[in-house]
């Protein structure tokens, strides 16, 4: 038998439809963030990284390299373990406490990923939930997605930041129904934010759980960076926040917070948690000096809104089709997976400029577009610099800009 043959035919497909993945080989430059060096096939080259979830730098900043270094010198670099076996050591209790205090619930329970933190958490949660139906956004994460298919109980879809349709849901349900209510704070493909309270309101009054993925959001919006739920006043109305640590904390793993007994069920029951090797020291202590920081310092938070207004500001001026976008992030329409690749391509190459193309399934067909994110580092030249390259891309692509680049979208 060739099992070969099925592969290629699998990466044919992608081929086919234009949305084959490459990846740059980018090397980041600590302390020269956004700058970065690419290791194109024709050699090294410098770029500047307009597409990073390191949303503030914060996987450069001083004190959270600092701290990883200490740490891993110190204590050495895996965590040896399960969090069963031996796995538990001391960075990623404190952690935990400093993401419980962050987000004002009793505990919090740290995975290997915010993926794996939505995938485990949900199904864990709704499993433990006899005869739950999991009401969810249409627009919610490919891992929170997974999480409620593993939960094998049964899932609605409500339209995307829809309260008139998550409620004609709660009302179908009828009141003794468990309800477990799923989805994100900030969306992060367009950039628009959920109505938490109204979803909240709407939980206590059918007397449902609320699940919300704050990934995109921690670190970033609310006085100590607990997010939307904290910015809105809603934390302690949520009941179980996720988060990440892989973003505006610059580091990697993902958690929940909640009441001690939801996070010690699923402690108690989630496989994803279970079985599987704990965080490395060296990165909660990191991750703890990052969170700590973030919850004093406003300087990043400010300027990262200062920086993704004016990039707007700067690419709407110039007519390019800038989405609309409550937050940080900047979408730009493409509307075609082949011209939105070129783009990338002619950015990277001609321009010095990283942008990733954002494809189906990741987006709708028709809506393929470039995600930017600019971060408290990119300064005005930095901005002027894309928007002109954007243009010269654009004109070479036949793209639209000004009018016809709002008609197209
Ligand atoms: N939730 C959302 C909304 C995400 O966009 C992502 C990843 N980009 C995740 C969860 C997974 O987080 P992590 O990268 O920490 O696995």
């Amino acid at each position: 038998m060739d099992y070969s043959q099925f592969f290629n035919a699998a990466l044919n497909r992608l081929h086919d439809e234009r949305r084959y993945r490459v990846f740059a080989d980018l090397e980041r430059i600590a302390g020269r963030f956004p700058h970065a060096i690419w290791h194109s096939p024709k050699g090294q080259r410098n770029v500047v990284i307009w597409c990073s979830n390191d949303y503030l730098g914060m996987g450069q900043h001083p004190k959270v390299v600092g701290a990883m270094v200490e740490t891993a010198t110190r204590v050495g670099t895996g965590a040896g373990g399960t969090r069963n076996i031996a796995g538990t050591h001391h960075p990623l209790v404190q952690l935990e406490a400093e993401l419980a205090d962050l987000h004002g619930k009793e505990a919090s329970l740290l995975f290997t990923s915010g993926y794996v933190s939505n995938q485990t958490g949900i199904s864990t949660l709704a499993k433990l939930i006899p005869n739950c139906l999991i009401l969810s956004d249409a627009l919610n994460h490919n891992s929170m997605i997974e999480g409620v298919r593993q939960a094998g109980c049964e899932r609605q879809i409500f339209r995307h930041n829809d309260v008139a349709h998550l409620e004609e849901l709660l009302i179908a349900a009828g009141p003794d129904r468990p309800k477990l209510i799923a989805c994100e704070s900030l969306y992060s493909m367009d950039g628009d934010v959920a109505p938490l309270a109204d979803i909240c309101d709407l939980a206590e009054k059918y007397g449902a759980m609320t699940y919300v993925d704050e990934v995109h959001a921690v670190g970033m919006y609310g006085p100590r960076g607990g997010g939307i739920a904290e910015r809105d006043g809603v934390m302690h109305r949520i009941d179980v926040l996720e988060g990440t640590l892989a973003k505006a904390f610059g580091c990697l793993g993902g958690y929940i917070a909640a009441k001690a007994e939801i996070i010690d069920a699923v402690r108690s029951y989630a496989p994803g948690f279970i079985f599987t090797t704990a965080l490395p020291p060296a990165i909660c202590s990191a991750a703890t000096a990052a969170i700590r920081h973030l919850k004093t310092s406003n300087w990043e938070r400010e300027r990262h809104q200062d920086r993704a207004a004016r990039t707007k500001a700067i690419l709407t001026a110039a007519g390019l089709p800038v989405m609309s976008s409550d937050t940080h992030i900047v979408p730009l329409f493409v509307g075609d997976p082949e011209k939105c690749k070129r783009a990338s391509d002619l950015l990277l190459e001609d321009h010095g400029i990283y942008i990733q193309p954002i494809n189906y399934p990741t987006v709708a067909k028709g809506t393929e577009r470039l995600r930017i994110t600019p971060s408290p580092y990119h300064d005005d030249s930095l901005i002027d610099a894309l928007a002109d390259a954007l243009l010269q891309v654009w004109e070479r692509l036949g793209l639209p800009v000004g009018k016809k680049a709002l008609a197209a979208e």
